[in-house]
């Protein structure tokens, strides 16, 4: 991968850059300390923010939409079927390595077998994406991060079309695609010296201290979901605490699950659209007719966790379905995000293992 290095001056020329090509989309001060992914316009784009505290909401909603139209049709004298319409050429600038992680998370289970998902692939083929390293200890990195442990961060590796990180004084910009290194032939790129490299990786050293969590603590946790050695009591124990609010899966960059439903737009015109839903929601396993197997909250929540970290599913998707952003921890009133569950998991089954011996 090619690095080059720009003035910190430049950050706006290469959004402007993109702008030439793209909608893009980069992240914003909000109200208070929230913060959002919006749409860079002459207006706001003075107040892009590359070191920010990471938006709530992901940025997945540009290749999954919380709402999507699938189809429209019309049912008079003359039915007509319209397809959907094209999505626009988009680029996020300054997104997360934990949330590049999760969009290749979501090509992975969208794009990577069988059957290929159209309308996701149609957000997806002209999407630019260019990746910030979290640097900044106070305002890029939380308590509740923990992407070393998920081996997604703080500076992805792959999967991105440039990446740019803060040295101080300058920044570094790596190109991890062909289309990426094409704006290198910009003026304001110039060659770096090793020098470069080695302020790179003496702050990548410092960053990863800063950390709370780091090292990886999935591993036992994986052998127990697998081998289904989690008690019922263990599993009651986390459901108890979950409100149902959905809230861990709409604010997840990996949860894929949707519904499809359809709804009235006019007199005699009618949509399909696709909604994302969430394992957590009462309904999401209702069957026609009523039955719900997995009624009960904990069924559900063993659900939930057995989707991100059985064996079976790492052989498929090649990864835990956790990128460690941290959010399902900021937004659960149950206290129950990944770390909380992986915590009780680990320590309940490891107590029903273990087989004292015996004196007599
Ligand atoms: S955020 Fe917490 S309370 Fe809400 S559905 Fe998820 S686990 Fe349950
Ligand atoms: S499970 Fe939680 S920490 Fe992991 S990717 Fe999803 S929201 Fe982030």
């Amino acid at each position: 991968m090619r690095a080059r290095v720009t003035d910190k001056a430049n950050l706006l020329t290469l959004v402007d850059l993109l702008r030439e090509e793209y909608e893009v989309i980069a992240p914003f001060y909000g109200r208070g300390r929230d913060t959002c992914f919006d749409t860079v316009t002459d207006a706001n784009r003075h107040l892009v923010q590359i070191h920010i505290p990471n938006p709530y909401y992901p940025p997945k909603r540009y290749v999954l939409p919380h709402i999507e139209r699938l189809l429209r049709f019309h049912l008079n004298d003359h039915p007509r079927i319209q397809p959907c319409e094209e999505a626009p050429r988009r680029a996020i600038f300054g997104i997360r390595s934990c949330d590049t992680a999760g969009i290749n998370h979501l090509d992975r289970f969208y794009l990577g077998r069988d059957f290929r998902d159209a309308y996701y692939e149609r957000h997806r083929r002209d999407l630019f994406l260019v990746n910030v390293v979290c640097t900044d200890p106070d305002l890029d990195i939380d308590d509740d991060c923990f992407c070393m442990c998920a081996d997604t961060g703080p500076a992805a590796r792959d999967h991105f079309d440039l990446q740019i990180m803060d040295l101080g004084n300058e920044f570094l910009v790596v190109a991890g695609t062909e289309k990426g290194e094409a704006y290198f032939a910009h003026p304001m790129f110039r060659k770096g010296t090793p020098a470069h490299l080695s302020r790179r990786r003496q702050i990548l050293t410092d960053v990863r201290k800063r950390f709370k969590v780091a090292t990886s603590w999935y591993a036992s946790t994986v052998r127990y979901i697998t081998g289904e050695l989690i008690s019922e009591g263990t599993w009651e124990q986390i459901g108890n605490r979950c409100l149902e609010c959905g809230g861990c899966s709409y604010m997840c960059p990996t949860c894929t699950c949707f519904t499809v439903t359809e709804r009235q737009v006019g007199p005699a015109d009618y949509e399909r659209v696709r909604i994302w839903d969430a394992c957590a929601l009462g309904g999401f396993t209702r069957m026609a007719g009523g039955f719900n197997p997995r009624k009960a909250a904990h069924d559900r929540r063993n659900r939930r966790f057995f989707r991100k970290l059985a064996h079976y599913f790492i052989q498929r998707e090649l990864s835990v379905a956790c990128v460690g952003c941290g959010r399902c921890i900021e937004v659960c009133h149950g206290d129950i995000g990944m770390p909380n569950v992986v915590e009780t998991l680990r320590r309940a089954t490891a107590e029903s293992e273990r087989h004292e011996p015996v004196a007599h």
